[in-house]
């Protein structure tokens, strides 16, 4: 008899209900999604993989997470890992790319299906995503040979550490701007892409990394995203605030900043510091290349790391996850350049 696949619902609106405030999150949200499954057609429903069911003790909108959740979510994940084939996390869209991209860093070495998903409708309104977006995630989740954290939604399979919602409305809220999707549900049925899943160095047996975020205090990293004029002294204003160890900066096009020399000096003292800066651009898709343009080149000079294609939400929970460990700054700055887990 196969483990089942262990689901764990953190809130979000695929479980919320109206109330007097607006939609907020439902009760007994095991019996009404099991109640839905079974009005699937038979054969799909027969088809689905048994789950057993746990809520978080206090199911949010994911608009209030934050890195503190994201490490009870890793240790809780960690701890069903060994007798669960698969894992299903059901998130709120808001932060589910930035929970999915933080797991994907937390359970290195994953070697079964962490799925991620969630809806952009409530379970129960009409012609709701949300029941779909779960079978969906159930059948991913029972594929043994995805062994990483991807997000089911809308019928695709994505790489959680390369994803972003995209959307505020459209049910097919997700994209992976800068890495194929790892699989589609074809005619219901889960396919995966071949040669699209993690490397053998970035898989196999799990090394889980399982570090105290809390611990960074409430402000570890800010993120800077740059606005023709932007001033030096309210770059410095963030760089100096206290307990800040890093930044990501969202700069232009391929890898450019103003030329403005008191702007590199703020980064160039900031990295001076032990800070660790990292940009990327604030171009949709499409990496940077830090010093092809002169107007690049100053910040490779002011120590800043380049994070090649990577998304916003995999460099913060990168930063986050490095900054909590005790590593000094040369192997940090190694770690954030190396691929931990096809983020980059
Ligand atoms: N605000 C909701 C949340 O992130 C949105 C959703 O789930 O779609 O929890």
């Amino acid at each position: 008899m196969p483990s089942p696949i262990r689901v764990i619902y953190t809130g979000g609106t695929l479980g919320m209900e109206p109330g007097p405030q607006g939609l907020a999150p439902g009760r007994d949200f095991e019996a009404r999604l099991r109640r839905a499954l079974d009005t699937l057609p038979p054969a799909r429903r027969a088809s689905l993989p048994d789950f057993t069911f746990e809520a978080t003790p206090q199911p949010i909108d994911s608009s209030a997470a934050t890195p503190s959740d994201w490490q009870t979510l890793g240790r809780r994940l960690g701890q069903a890992y060994d007798e669960a084939a698969g894992l299903v996390v059901l998130h709120g869209t808001d932060t589910l790319a930035w929970t999915a991209s933080s797991l994907a860093y937390q359970l290195q070495g994953a070697a079964k299906p962490v799925v991620v998903s969630g809806a952009m409708q409530p379970l129960e309104a009409p012609g709701s995503d949300a029941l779909g977006n779960v079978e969906g995630a159930l059948r991913f989740a029972a594929q043994p040979a995805l062994q990483e954290v991807a997000i089911a939604f809308a019928g695709k399979l994505l790489r959680g550490v390369r994803s972003r919602k995209w959307h505020t409305r459209d049910a097919d809220a997700f994209v992976s701007p800068n890495y194929p999707l790892l699989g589609e549900l074809v005619e219901g049925e889960p396919v995966l892409y071949p040669n699209r899943g993690l490397d053998e160095l970035q898989r196999g047996a799990p090394r889980f990394e399982l570090p105290d975020y809390q611990a960074l205090g409430d402000c570890p990293v800010v993120r800077i995203v740059l606005w023709p004029g932007i001033p030096a002294s309210l770059v410095a204003a963030w760089l100096e605030a206290p307990r800040v160890k890093g930044a990501l900066l969202e700069v232009w096009g391929g890898g450019n900043v103003p030329e403005d020399p008191a702007l590199l000096e703020v980064l160039a003292e900031a990295s001076g510091r032990g800070q660790l800066l990292v940009a990327i651009s604030q171009c949709p898709a499409g990496a940077i290349a830090i010093g092809s343009y002169a107007a690049g080149q100053g910040l490779a000079a002011a120590g800043v790391l380049s994070g090649d294609d990577m998304t916003p939400e995999a460099v913060i929970t990168k930063l986050v996850h490095l900054l909590a460990q005790p590593l000094d700054e040369t192997q940090r700055r190694e770690r954030f350049r190396d691929a931990l887990v096809g983020e980059r």
